[in-house]
């Protein structure tokens, strides 16, 4: 993973920009009626269905802020850039349909490089039924920018906002907490031990769900569905790109509530719970504070409860409660502590030119 790989590199200056985007998007396929033109145009033309919204959300991704090439592939870096902006769309309760994806490189990076991306994007654009409809294509001083725009369709009345828990509500996540940041932690720790023995290789099964979880997550479409199928409709929601504690404030911001979460009932995986032993880390503390997870937080209607019981997609860890009772951490020994956001704040990242 770590090591130079013998392959061919063709210079992007050998194509010239047109063929360029053709080469990378000319195999899409279009999978919506909605979608009237893609890519090859000066604009791509969208239709709206009577009776529904468009919901639009935008990321940045910049090399070494948001990603480190040393351990993140590029065929997985094109593929987890599709699915933070479908987890965006996916925490309206929205259908995602279309996407734009924007590229800056620098000419350190050959074809094959980019090859690589668009490969990734196309396996996100076809697991998820999206159509990639136009972008732009540019060249950076230094490093890689991506930029993806994601558009999705719902119905008004479907449409979840932060904004709608009330008092009394159950929070509820998908799937299991923490795995992705201690991902980064084994990718990271990989890199330092290769940097002064590039001989190792890793071994990394022990970790094989950790690290799936950081470099090809998988936006919870599913659960989207799910609550369809099973008739329910989230009164607010997020997705944890941030970790549990930031994207709880959030909702409790947004609907001028306080909100209680059980410890002994934020869900983690076994790995987890090994690796954080291994690296002398809180599974609590991971699970409240590392990011990248992109499952979904919501909060439902307490009559809404027996449809879910049981489901294994779900874990009810909490409720909301009068927003005078504050946001509380209720541990296993019983004790009540405030919750803040210690999510990962990009704004404080070190510049990578230091
Ligand atoms: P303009 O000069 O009007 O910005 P471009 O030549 O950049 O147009 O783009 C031509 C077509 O290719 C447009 O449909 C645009 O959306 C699409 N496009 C450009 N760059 C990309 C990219 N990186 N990925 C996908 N589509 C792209
Ligand atoms: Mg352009």
């Amino acid at each position: 993973m770590f090591g130079p790989k013998e392959e061919s590199r063709t210079p992007l200056s050998a194509l010239g920009e047109f063929p360029l985007i053709n080469h990378l998007t000319g195999a899409f396929k279009i999978h919506h009626k909605e979608t009237v033109l893609g890519v090859g145009d000066d604009a791509a033309l969208i239709k709206t269905p009577a009776g529904h919204q468009q919901v639009i959300s935008t990321d940045l991704l910049l090399e070494n802020i948001h990603f480190d090439l040393a351990y993140m592939p590029l065929k997985h870096l094109g593929y987890k850039s599709v699915m933070v902006n479908i987890s965006d769309l996916c925490a309206m309760n929205a259908e995602p349909k279309q996407i734009t994806v924007s590229i800056a490189v620098s000419n350190r990076f050959p074809l094959e490089a980019l090859e690589e991306l668009y490969s990734g994007i196309a396996a996100a654009c076809n697991a998820y039924k999206v159509d990639l409809i136009g972008g732009d294509t540019t060249s950076s001083a230094t490093g890689l920018i991506i930029s993806i725009t994601a558009i999705g369709l719902a119905k008004p009345s479907s449409i979840v906002r932060r904004s709608g828990a009330k008092e009394n509500d159950l929070l509820v996540v998908s799937g299991d907490l923490g795995a992705a940041y201690l991902g980064l932690q084994v990718l990271e720790r990989e890199k330092q031990v290769f940097k002064v023995n590039p001989q190792n290789q890793p071994d990394l099964t022990p970790y094989t769900y950790l690290v799936e979880r950081q470099l090809k997550p998988e936006a919870r479409w599913d659960v989207i569905k799910l609550f369809k199928d099973l008739g329910i409709k989230p009164t607010s929601m997020i997705d944890i790109s941030d970790g549990l504690s930031s994207e709880t404030i959030h909702l409790t911001k947004a609907s001028n509530l306080g909100a209680v979460v059980y410890e002994e009932h934020i869900p983690l995986d076994p790995q987890v719970i090994s690796t954080c032993e291994e690296f002398n880390m809180d599974s609590t503390t991971i699970a409240l504070n590392g990011g990248e997870d992109y499952e979904l937080l919501f909060t439902i209607d307490q009559k809404d409860y027996p449809a879910l019981k049981g489901n294994p997609n779900f874990t009810v860890i909490g409720h909301m409660t009068h927003e005078r009772e504050g946001v509380h951490l209720m541990t296993r020994a019983q004790t009540k502590i405030p919750l803040i956001a210690r999510g990962w704040d990009p704004l404080a990242a070190q510049d990578p030119q230091d």
